[in-house]
């Protein structure tokens, strides 16, 4: 639900587009030869429409019956039905905690007392509604939702007792599944696997998204991979480098061909969006090159929850502060089918790589400290898994951050983190889709100087890597910088400037711009923005004005 309406002409809200006419603001910076910079500041008049109407949506997993699975299922249909149960801990009632879409504020402005507002940040724009979306899905093993639950042993047994009803009829439709791409020890699971050749196989996928698109009446339907960790697949011209060649190879049954492809194909055929939950590559460039020419968007890989969300923190704090890190060590073990999984080599690997690039981006950030970026000295990184079964999905992740401080002194950090694993990733596959969705309904455009409009591109990997630990396409994975570009992208979509920070115009001036605002609020739940025009006069007070450097048009255009 909306509840925030911002009273600008540069907003319309009309029943289907809430329109917004905004002025991105960004600088282009060029390097010398003498390693001296020249920045030309410049703005690009752009235009954002946002789909008003939420379509009626699925999900469709793969893996439904995991660990993952089963718990966002059951988070999902605890809320929808407002359950709550006792633990030795006390009352607890259904929540989404974890979940920026649900729970998550951005602050808005500043009020009549120059206070900071924050509203929920699903009422900044028409979301997608976890309760009302319809859920399906695919696994290599039959097993009902309700039991995949019991065996996750997630929840509360008094929260199972009360979803088991609700989900035991809930049963996963037959999988793709190559034994090579997971480890060994998966076999003993797998019971339900579509038959016949890859190409066969990936027509199956393709009728099973649009039977249930048509069973549950729905606009859309949205993929999400949160089957097992994979192996990577080989990379290699003539077999996925192009969309062609990939086609073919599926056709011909090739045996690098994994199926996370096929799901991710079959997906992007049907328009789909497909999200990669998991690690391994499932987004090979042949994929990438079909989604691109279908536009139908495409995220991963690999969900951002615990140690990788808190690394992404810590190594931006620690290099942002201008200390060195020297050495990043990371254990972990855990005991649930992920965990199992990932004791073979090959599939840890894959987990490994996602782990390990985290903090490349921090390395190049700053020069000062590591002159050669990565291609020289960068901090020492190790990453540990081990398969410990008795602490099952309650994921132990130690780690250990060795910093060079000041004159020859050293600083380390040590921090054990119990991630409750499918109780932290829940939440954040629910943020994936919600944004998922809300992106599809978006459209940035630019006018260029002749009067012909540009479609801007939307990086999905740039957008959604809050939740990802490694994005395919992104500047940064600084977590905090992340989610400012989230933020910043909804207030543009609102017309509302960016989140500067700054709080300059507090006090005196603040009580001058709300006496000469031209709205009022009427009610609690509508906030009003300051009058444009006088943001132009406040901003020539404090800022020192654009001289009129020209758009970049071209650095827009689709
Ligand atoms: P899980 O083993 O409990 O669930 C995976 C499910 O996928 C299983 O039910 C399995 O039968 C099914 N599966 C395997 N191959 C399949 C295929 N080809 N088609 C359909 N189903 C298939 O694991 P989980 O704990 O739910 O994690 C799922 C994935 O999410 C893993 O790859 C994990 O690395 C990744 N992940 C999890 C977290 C987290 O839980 N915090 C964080 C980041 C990434």
């Amino acid at each position: 639900m909306v509840l925030i309406k911002v009273n600008s002409s540069k907003v319309t809200y009309g029943e289907d587009i809430i329109r917004s006419e905004y002025s991105y603001e960004s600088s282009q910076v060029q390097e010398g030869p003498d390693g001296s910079f020249t920045v030309t500041p410049y703005n690009v008049e752009m235009k954002v429409k946002t789909g008003a109407k939420v379509p009626k949506t699925g999900l469709m997993f793969v893996g439904w019956g995991g660990n993952n699975g089963t718990t966002f299922t059951g988070m999902c249909l605890a809320n929808k039905n407002k359950l709550s149960w006792e633990s030795k801990r006390g009352h607890h009632t259904a929540d989404f905690l974890g979940s920026v879409s649900q729970i998550g504020t951005f602050p808005l402005g500043l009020n009549a007392a120059g206070e900071e507002v924050f509203v929920p940040v699903r009422h900044l724009l028409p979301l997608l509604d976890p309760t009302s979306m319809e859920i399906d899905g695919w696994d290599i093993s039959s097993m009902n939702l309700a039991d995949g639950m019991k065996r996750a042993g997630v929840f509360e047994w008094s929260l199972q007792e009360q979803l088991r009803p609700m989900m035991a009829s809930l049963v996963p439709r037959k999988a793709v599944f190559f034994q090579d791409f997971v480890a060994a020890n998966q076999a003993d699971r797998v019971d339900n696997v579509i038959p016949g050749t890859k190409w066969e196989q990936l027509e199956q996928l393709r009728r099973d998204i649009r039977d249930f698109k048509a069973k549950k009446s729905l606009e859309k339907v949205i993929i999400m991979w949160v089957g097992n960790t994979e192996r990577f697949a080989e990379l290699a011209k003539g077999l996925n480098d192009t969309w062609a060649n990939l086609e073919m190879a599926i056709k011909a049954g090739a045996h690098e061909i994994s199926p996370s492809t096929l799901y991710a194909v079959a997906g992007i055929l049907e328009n789909c969006a497909f999200i990669n939950g998991s690690p391994q590559n499932a987004l090979v460039p042949g994929v990438l090159e079909l989604a691109a020419e279908k536009k139908v968007f495409i995220a991963g890989d690999d969900l951002k929850t615990g140690q990788t969300k808190l690394k992404s923190v810590l190594m931006d704090f620690l290099v942002g502060a201008g200390l060195k890190p020297e050495s990043v060590v990371s254990y972990n073990h855990l005991g649930n089918n992920d965990g199992k999984n990932l004791s073979a080599p090959q599939t840890f690997r894959s987990k490994e790589i996602s782990k390990r690039g985290v903090i490349d981006d921090m390395v190049l950030s700053n020069k000062e400290l590591f002159q050669s970026g990565l291609g020289g000295p960068k901090p020492d990184h190790l990453v540990v898994i081990k398969y410990v079964p008795y602490v099952g999905d309650s994921k132990r992740a130690m780690d250990e951050y060795t910093s060079a401080i000041a004159m020859g002194g050293l600083n380390t950090l040590v921090i054990h983190n119990t991630c409750e694993d499918s109780l932290l990733a829940a939440p954040i596959m629910l943020d994936l889709v919600v944004f998922m969705e809300l992106f599809q309904r978006m459209q940035i455009s630019v006018r260029d100087s002749a009067g012909i409009s540009h479609h801007v591109e939307m990086e999905m990997g740039q957008l959604l890597g809050y939740w990802l630990k490694a994005p395919l396409s992104t500047m940064t994975n600084s977590l905090f910088r992340q989610r400012a570009g989230l933020e910043n992208l909804m207030r543009a979509a609102l017309s509302l400037p960016p989140s500067n920070n700054l709080f300059l115009v507090k006090g005196a001036l603040q009580k001058e711009v709300m006496k000469n605002q031209t709205s009022v609020v009427t009610n609690k739940s509508e906030i009003i923005s300051t009058n444009n025009a006088l943001n132009k006069k406040i901003a020539g007070h404090v800022f020192a004005t654009n001289n009129g450097v020209p758009a970049k048009k071209e650095l827009y255009a689709a």
